[in-house]
């Protein structure tokens, strides 16, 4: 078919393949999310139903895109780490990014009364933007998702000392901000324990370290004694993969710490 004279316009498109051979994450975060939980009146300083909606979006994210391995969800936001070989859209970072960003706000609308029952449909269409960022090793992936689970825990402890002193302890919210100020997480542990009969550490995983969504690798028989890596960018045949939700239990990253809180000292 002969060339359109118009068609030159093409040529003005950036080429925006990314690198090859080196991980690629994307994490999307929600537009003026405080102000969107507060119009859907969300349970502070964590709704059970905010989060399990964004772990359904971030589930069918993954049954879409095959490449993905690993997600991590808190708040707001998600990050999606994609296999090193990925040849999505031939690695073109607008196609790729937009398509995530894209079927994840589509399947939050979609999924909503599911989980919010009293309401049919968000009041206003949600927005969320997405980046993604390019990884040479597993070193710099696992301090990736080490730096969103810190963020997970700083700002779940200081949200639920505020909450705590604002609905329980009858602060203005400018009083418990006052009252938080220079307080590190020994004195948030400390003062939800002794004067809010609290004790952080039992408060559910999913709230105090985030969500993970790990594909999980369905083994033939003779792979049955394979050793699993660290990370799954090595395991074999992500084809054959189903997505295992992992945040009821909400465990940590593959490679992360577990157990004690990752991050101490002043907040
Ligand atoms: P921006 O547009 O810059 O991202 P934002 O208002 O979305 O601004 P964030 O820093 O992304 O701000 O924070 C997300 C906000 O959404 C926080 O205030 C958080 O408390 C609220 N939020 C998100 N999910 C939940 C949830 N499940 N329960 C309660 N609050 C939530
Ligand atoms: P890709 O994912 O590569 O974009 P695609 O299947 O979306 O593949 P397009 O080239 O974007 O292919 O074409 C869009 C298709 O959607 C066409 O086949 C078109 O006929 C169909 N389509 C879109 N809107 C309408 C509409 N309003 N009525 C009927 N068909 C439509
Ligand atoms: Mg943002
Ligand atoms: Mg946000
Ligand atoms: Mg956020
Ligand atoms: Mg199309």
């Amino acid at each position: 078919m002969a060339k359109s004279k118009y068609e030159y316009v093409k040529e003005f498109e950036t080429d925006d393949r990314m690198l090859r051979n080196v991980y690629v994450l994307v994490r999307i975060d929600g537009k003026g999310f405080h102000k969107f939980s507060q119009t859907h009146d969300f349970a502070k300083p964590n709704d059970v139903r905010g989060i399990n909606l964004m772990n359904h979006a971030a589930r069918c994210v993954m049954h879409e895109l095959d490449d993905i391995l690993l997600a991590f969800g808190e708040s707001d936001e998600y990050s999606f780490l994609f296999r090193k070989s990925t040849d999505l859209y031939q690695r073109r970072e607008s196609k790729i990014v937009s398509t995530v960003v894209s079927l994840f706000t589509s399947a939050y609308v979609y999924y909503w009364n599911d989980y919010f029952t009293d309401l049919k449909r968000p009041l206003y269409p949600p927005v969320f933007d997405g980046r993604a960022v390019l990884y040479p090793s597993e070193v710099e992936v696992k301090d990736y998702f080490a730096w969103r689970q810190a963020d997970t825990h700083i700002n779940n402890l200081f949200n639920t000392s505020f909450w705590a002193l604002v609905e329980e302890g009858g602060l203005t919210p400018k009083a418990a901000e006052a009252r938080l100020c220079g307080t590190d997480s020994k004195d948030k542990n400390e003062m939800l324990f002794t004067e809010f009969n609290t004790n952080y550490s039992k408060l559910p995983a999913m709230y105090r370290k985030g969500s993970v969504l790990l594909r999980e690798q369905i083994l033939k028989d003779e792979d049955k004694d394979a050793i699993i890596p660290t990370l799954p960018e090595t395991l074999p045949g992500s084809k054959s993969a189903k997505v295992v939700p992992t945040s009821d239990t909400a465990t940590t990253v593959p490679g992360l710490q577990s157990g004690p809180d990752p991050i101490s000292g002043s907040v």
